[in-house]
């Protein structure tokens, strides 16, 4: 059965005090109780964010891992290691890590594998940059990423899988993807997925809009039949707002 689902990407902000500061207006916050609500601090805050939150409904899940299960990989961290802090869920294939640190469809895909092996709940994000969707070959992109990033997965794993649209073009700009716009992707996805595996996999998997999603605008793409919920960066880091986004489910 799919889920409505808030995850925030914190990215690489909030020191230890910080933190402290915005999981304590969190828990402050009245959250739709439905709603499954993530966040995923940097590395460093991951450990105490989990025992913060322990008795609370929000779970915790990092932003990346390495697909090798451990060994001579100076400053990475392995599934093994997230688990052993009660982390179970990652984000995989971000746009900034696409961007800024090589991530291709190939890596990616050994990333998933490697999660899903251990166990872990894997969100996967993907998206087509302006100039693709310019040219009109948006659909093509993201049909290319999910083929190469994870449809090598077995139909068991996909109760492990979140999917994550992001358009490159509407990350972290102030430019969303109109709500009309994010249904005509999911849509698209849902039946990619139906066409490669079946129509009850691409019907039970959760798929969140990503793209500066703000209080604002949450309710009218989450309103949209394809669409279940958000990855939400910047509006994370504020809990108030963040708060409105999680409520903002009709
Ligand atoms: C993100 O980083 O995944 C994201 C969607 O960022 P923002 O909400 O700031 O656009």
């Amino acid at each position: 059965m799919r889920k409505n689902i808030v995850a925030g990407n914190w990215k690489m902000n909030c020191d230890l005090s910080e933190t402290d500061y915005l999981i304590s207006r969190l828990m402050e916050q009245k959250l739709d109780p439905s709603v499954q609500v993530i966040v995923t601090p940097p590395f460093t805050n991951l450990h105490h964010t989990y025992h913060l939150l322990k008795s609370m409904p929000i779970g915790v899940a990092a932003q990346n891992m390495h697909q090798e299960e451990g060994g001579a990989y100076t400053g990475e961290v392995s599934a093994k290691m997230l688990k052993s802090i009660g982390v179970e869920t990652v984000i995989l294939g971000h746009s900034e890590r696409r961007a800024y640190f090589g991530e291709d469809n190939a890596l990616l895909a050994k990333k998933v594998t490697t999660a899903l092996t251990e166990g872990m709940t894997v969100i996967f994000c993907f998206g087509e940059e302006l100039q693709e969707r310019k040219e009109g070959r948006h659909f093509d992109v993201v049909k290319q990423q999910l083929k190469e990033g994870l449809f090598h997965i077995a139909e068991g794993d996909w109760s492990r899988l979140v999917l994550a649209y992001e358009p490159v073009w509407a990350i972290g700009t102030g430019e969303t993807a109109s709500p009309d716009q994010a249904q005509e992707m999911h849509h698209f996805i849902r039946e990619t997925i139906a066409e490669a595996y079946n129509a009850d996999i691409s019907e039970n998997v959760s798929i969140l809009y990503g793209g500066s999603v703000k209080p604002n605008n949450a309710a009218e793409i989450f309103g949209k039949p394809d669409v279940d919920g958000g990855l939400i960066g910047g509006a994370s880091l504020k809990a108030d707002d963040f708060a409105a986004i999680v409520n903002a489910f009709h």
